[in-house]
Protein backbone atom coordinates (compact mmCIF):
# COMPACT_ATOMS: atom_id res chain seq x y z
CA UNK A 1 0.00 0.00 0.00
CA UNK A 2 1.41 3.20 -0.98
CA UNK A 3 1.12 6.27 1.78
CA UNK A 4 -0.76 8.84 1.61
CA UNK A 5 2.09 11.18 0.41
CA UNK A 6 2.59 8.84 -2.45
CA UNK A 7 -0.56 8.77 -3.46
CA UNK A 8 -0.52 12.52 -3.41
CA UNK A 9 2.95 12.60 -5.76
CA UNK A 10 1.39 10.26 -7.96
CA UNK A 11 -1.46 12.15 -8.49
CA UNK A 12 0.53 15.63 -8.43
CA UNK A 13 2.72 13.34 -11.31
CA UNK A 14 0.12 12.77 -13.44
CA UNK A 15 -1.61 16.30 -13.58
CA UNK A 16 1.64 17.61 -14.44
CA UNK A 17 1.90 15.35 -17.39
CA UNK A 18 -1.34 15.46 -18.55
CA UNK A 19 -0.96 19.34 -18.72
CA UNK A 20 2.18 18.67 -20.99
CA UNK A 21 0.70 16.48 -23.58
CA UNK A 22 -2.37 19.03 -23.39
CA UNK A 23 -0.38 22.35 -24.26
CA UNK A 24 1.91 19.79 -26.76
CA UNK A 25 -1.30 18.87 -28.40
CA UNK A 26 -1.92 22.45 -29.45
CA UNK A 27 0.48 21.93 -31.54
CA UNK A 28 0.95 19.01 -33.06
CA UNK A 29 0.72 19.96 -36.73
CA UNK A 30 3.37 22.37 -35.94
CA UNK A 31 3.55 26.02 -35.90
CA UNK A 32 2.08 28.80 -38.16
CA UNK A 33 3.79 31.30 -39.48
CA UNK A 34 1.92 33.94 -40.90
CA UNK A 35 3.46 36.79 -44.09
CA UNK A 36 1.88 40.49 -44.40
CA UNK A 37 3.09 42.76 -46.31
CA UNK A 38 1.24 46.10 -46.70
CA UNK A 39 -0.43 47.38 -43.11
CA UNK A 40 -2.52 50.34 -45.00
CA UNK A 41 -5.73 52.10 -46.37
CA UNK A 42 -4.00 52.71 -49.49
CA UNK A 43 -3.97 50.23 -51.79
CA UNK A 44 -1.92 51.62 -54.96
CA UNK A 45 1.51 50.12 -54.78
CA UNK A 46 0.18 46.43 -54.11
CA UNK A 47 -3.66 45.66 -53.76
CA UNK A 48 -3.77 41.91 -53.12
CA UNK A 49 -1.00 42.03 -50.92
CA UNK A 50 -2.28 44.95 -48.56
CA UNK A 51 -4.31 44.64 -45.44
CA UNK A 52 -6.70 47.59 -44.08
CA UNK A 53 -5.22 48.27 -40.36
CA UNK A 54 -8.65 47.86 -39.12
CA UNK A 55 -8.63 44.27 -40.82
CA UNK A 56 -5.20 43.43 -39.23
CA UNK A 57 -6.50 44.78 -36.03
CA UNK A 58 -9.41 42.12 -36.83
CA UNK A 59 -7.13 39.74 -37.57
CA UNK A 60 -4.74 39.74 -34.41
CA UNK A 61 -7.74 40.61 -31.71
CA UNK A 62 -9.41 36.79 -33.25
CA UNK A 63 -5.65 35.41 -32.19
CA UNK A 64 -5.33 37.04 -28.83
CA UNK A 65 -8.67 36.31 -28.26
CA UNK A 66 -8.39 32.47 -28.87
CA UNK A 67 -5.30 32.38 -26.63
CA UNK A 68 -2.83 32.39 -29.57
CA UNK A 69 1.05 34.05 -28.64
CA UNK A 70 3.55 35.22 -30.66
CA UNK A 71 7.02 33.76 -30.90
CA UNK A 72 10.24 34.90 -31.99
CA UNK A 73 12.33 33.75 -34.38
CA UNK A 74 14.78 31.92 -31.92
CA UNK A 75 11.90 30.25 -30.09
CA UNK A 76 10.72 28.77 -33.50
CA UNK A 77 14.09 27.87 -34.39
CA UNK A 78 14.71 25.90 -31.60
CA UNK A 79 11.32 24.10 -31.38
CA UNK A 80 12.32 23.02 -34.87
CA UNK A 81 15.56 21.57 -33.73
CA UNK A 82 13.93 20.09 -30.93
CA UNK A 83 16.11 22.00 -28.39
CA UNK A 84 14.48 22.55 -24.80
CA UNK A 85 12.30 25.51 -25.27
CA UNK A 86 8.97 27.25 -23.45
CA UNK A 87 6.42 28.11 -25.92
CA UNK A 88 2.68 28.67 -24.93
CA UNK A 89 -0.06 26.79 -25.89
CA UNK A 90 -1.06 28.64 -29.08
CA UNK A 91 1.74 29.37 -30.57
CA UNK A 92 2.07 31.60 -33.91
CA UNK A 93 5.30 33.91 -35.78
CA UNK A 94 4.18 37.05 -37.40
CA UNK A 95 5.90 38.55 -40.34
CA UNK A 96 5.91 41.61 -42.68
CA UNK A 97 8.43 41.71 -45.98
CA UNK A 98 9.56 44.19 -48.14
CA UNK A 99 9.60 46.78 -45.16
CA UNK A 100 6.98 49.10 -45.70
CA UNK A 101 6.50 52.60 -43.35
CA UNK A 102 3.20 51.06 -42.78
CA UNK A 103 4.62 48.80 -40.47
CA UNK A 104 5.85 51.20 -38.40
CA UNK A 105 3.07 53.89 -38.53
CA UNK A 106 0.01 51.23 -38.88
CA UNK A 107 1.16 47.76 -38.06
CA UNK A 108 3.17 48.55 -35.06
CA UNK A 109 1.19 50.65 -33.08
CA UNK A 110 -2.08 47.87 -33.51
CA UNK A 111 1.12 44.85 -32.73
CA UNK A 112 2.03 46.70 -29.57
CA UNK A 113 -1.83 47.05 -28.73
CA UNK A 114 -2.19 42.97 -28.62
CA UNK A 115 1.36 43.05 -27.08
CA UNK A 116 2.57 40.37 -30.00
CA UNK A 117 6.00 40.59 -31.59
CA UNK A 118 6.98 40.21 -35.36
CA UNK A 119 9.53 39.80 -37.53
CA UNK A 120 10.33 41.97 -40.14
CA UNK A 121 12.07 41.35 -43.24
CA UNK A 122 14.24 44.42 -44.93
CA UNK A 123 15.20 45.26 -48.26
CA UNK A 124 18.81 46.65 -48.10
CA UNK A 125 18.62 49.23 -50.96
CA UNK A 126 14.87 50.25 -49.08
CA UNK A 127 16.72 51.52 -46.10
CA UNK A 128 15.87 55.13 -45.66
CA UNK A 129 13.80 55.45 -48.95
CA UNK A 130 10.96 56.87 -49.37
CA UNK A 131 7.57 55.05 -48.14
CA UNK A 132 10.38 52.18 -46.96
CA UNK A 133 11.55 52.04 -43.02
CA UNK A 134 13.80 54.78 -42.20
CA UNK A 135 16.92 53.57 -39.86
CA UNK A 136 15.44 55.32 -37.14
CA UNK A 137 12.78 53.31 -37.49
CA UNK A 138 14.00 50.03 -37.76
CA UNK A 139 15.77 50.94 -34.80
CA UNK A 140 13.12 51.75 -32.59
CA UNK A 141 11.27 48.75 -33.22
CA UNK A 142 14.06 46.25 -32.64
CA UNK A 143 14.74 48.09 -29.09
CA UNK A 144 10.65 47.65 -28.44
CA UNK A 145 10.99 43.91 -29.28
CA UNK A 146 10.41 43.36 -33.18
CA UNK A 147 12.96 41.39 -35.06
CA UNK A 148 14.46 41.70 -38.11
CA UNK A 149 15.34 39.37 -40.97
CA UNK A 150 17.11 40.17 -44.27
CA UNK A 151 15.28 39.78 -47.46
CA UNK A 152 18.00 40.57 -49.68
CA UNK A 153 19.70 43.73 -50.93
CA UNK A 154 17.93 44.26 -53.97
CA UNK A 155 15.02 41.77 -54.32
CA UNK A 156 15.71 39.79 -57.32
CA UNK A 157 15.29 36.36 -57.84
CA UNK A 158 17.81 34.67 -56.43
CA UNK A 159 17.44 31.47 -58.60
CA UNK A 160 18.92 33.75 -61.76
CA UNK A 161 21.79 35.10 -59.38
CA UNK A 162 25.54 34.18 -59.97
CA UNK A 163 27.62 33.21 -57.00
CA UNK A 164 29.33 36.32 -56.13
CA UNK A 165 25.66 37.82 -56.57
CA UNK A 166 24.26 35.48 -54.18
CA UNK A 167 26.95 36.28 -51.27
CA UNK A 168 26.71 40.11 -51.71
CA UNK A 169 22.51 39.75 -51.42
CA UNK A 170 23.06 37.66 -48.10
CA UNK A 171 25.85 38.87 -46.79
CA UNK A 172 24.80 43.15 -47.21
CA UNK A 173 21.49 42.87 -45.79
CA UNK A 174 22.78 41.21 -42.70
CA UNK A 175 25.51 43.76 -42.40
CA UNK A 176 23.16 46.64 -42.85
CA UNK A 177 20.22 45.27 -40.58
CA UNK A 178 22.41 44.82 -37.68
CA UNK A 179 23.56 48.33 -37.78
CA UNK A 180 20.35 49.75 -38.19
CA UNK A 181 18.28 47.02 -35.62
CA UNK A 182 21.29 47.30 -33.17
CA UNK A 183 20.87 43.30 -32.79
CA UNK A 184 22.08 40.03 -34.82
CA UNK A 185 20.01 39.39 -37.58
CA UNK A 186 19.83 35.44 -38.08
CA UNK A 187 16.56 34.78 -40.47
CA UNK A 188 16.42 35.68 -43.64
CA UNK A 189 13.09 35.36 -46.17
CA UNK A 190 13.71 34.22 -50.04
CA UNK A 191 12.35 37.62 -52.72
CA UNK A 192 9.05 36.35 -53.96
CA UNK A 193 9.10 33.01 -51.91
CA UNK A 194 11.59 31.80 -54.72
CA UNK A 195 15.30 29.44 -54.01
CA UNK A 196 17.33 26.93 -55.11
CA UNK A 197 20.26 24.83 -53.55
CA UNK A 198 22.66 27.78 -54.30
CA UNK A 199 20.32 30.31 -52.47
CA UNK A 200 19.94 28.31 -49.47
CA UNK A 201 23.44 27.41 -49.31
CA UNK A 202 24.27 31.16 -49.74
CA UNK A 203 21.64 31.89 -46.87
CA UNK A 204 24.13 29.48 -44.09
CA UNK A 205 27.39 30.56 -45.56
CA UNK A 206 25.89 34.18 -45.00
CA UNK A 207 25.85 32.97 -41.06
CA UNK A 208 21.78 33.07 -40.82
CA UNK A 209 19.90 30.55 -38.66
CA UNK A 210 16.94 29.75 -40.80
CA UNK A 211 15.19 31.29 -44.15
CA UNK A 212 11.61 31.72 -44.63
CA UNK A 213 9.92 30.43 -48.14
CA UNK A 214 6.13 30.52 -49.05
CA UNK A 215 5.67 26.73 -49.03
CA UNK A 216 2.28 26.28 -47.38
CA UNK A 217 1.14 24.82 -43.82
CA UNK A 218 2.61 24.32 -40.39
CA UNK A 219 6.44 24.35 -39.50
CA UNK A 220 7.07 20.77 -38.12
CA UNK A 221 9.98 19.24 -36.88
CA UNK A 222 11.19 15.97 -38.11
CA UNK A 223 9.96 16.95 -41.42
CA UNK A 224 10.81 20.40 -42.35
CA UNK A 225 13.79 22.20 -43.12
CA UNK A 226 14.80 25.22 -41.04
CA UNK A 227 15.92 27.26 -44.30
CA UNK A 228 12.62 25.98 -46.26
CA UNK A 229 10.08 27.39 -43.33
CA UNK A 230 6.72 27.35 -44.27
CA UNK A 231 4.69 30.39 -44.17
CA UNK A 232 0.65 31.63 -45.19
CA UNK A 233 0.41 34.47 -46.87
CA UNK A 234 -2.74 36.86 -45.75
CA UNK A 235 -3.77 38.90 -49.24
CA UNK A 236 -6.41 41.39 -49.21
CA UNK A 237 -9.10 38.97 -49.88
CA UNK A 238 -8.29 35.83 -47.42
CA UNK A 239 -10.78 34.55 -45.61
CA UNK A 240 -9.02 35.59 -42.45
CA UNK A 241 -11.92 33.83 -40.51
CA UNK A 242 -12.15 30.31 -42.03
CA UNK A 243 -7.91 30.79 -41.94
CA UNK A 244 -8.33 31.35 -38.03
CA UNK A 245 -10.68 28.28 -37.64
CA UNK A 246 -8.35 25.80 -39.08
CA UNK A 247 -5.12 27.51 -37.10
CA UNK A 248 -7.33 27.14 -34.10
CA UNK A 249 -7.61 23.56 -34.61
CA UNK A 250 -4.26 23.46 -35.25
CA UNK A 251 -5.24 21.29 -38.68
CA UNK A 252 -2.73 19.79 -40.51
CA UNK A 253 -0.38 21.07 -43.43
CA UNK A 254 -3.20 19.71 -46.39
CA UNK A 255 -6.48 21.73 -45.29
CA UNK A 256 -4.12 24.89 -45.20
CA UNK A 257 -2.64 24.43 -48.97
CA UNK A 258 -6.01 26.62 -49.56
CA UNK A 259 -4.76 29.38 -47.78
CA UNK A 260 -1.65 29.84 -49.76
CA UNK A 261 -2.56 30.53 -53.75
CA UNK A 262 0.05 31.22 -56.02
CA UNK A 263 2.21 33.96 -54.78
CA UNK A 264 3.57 37.15 -56.73
CA UNK A 265 5.90 39.92 -54.26
ZN1 LIG B 1 9.48 40.64 -50.91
Amino acid sequence: MLAWRQWICLLAVLVISMAANTAAAQYQNGIPVLLYHHVSEDKRDLPRLTVTPAEFERQLALLKHAGFQTISPGQLLAYMKQEPVVLPEKPVLITLDDGYEDNYTNAFPILKQFDFSAVIFMVGVNIDREERLSSRQIGEMSAAGISFGGHSVTHRDMTVLTGPELVRETKDIRKLLKKAAAKDVDVFSYPYGSYDLAAWEAVAAAGYQAAFTVLPGLNKPGRDNVYLLRRIPIYDNTDFNALFRLLDANQPKTKLLAYSPEYSE
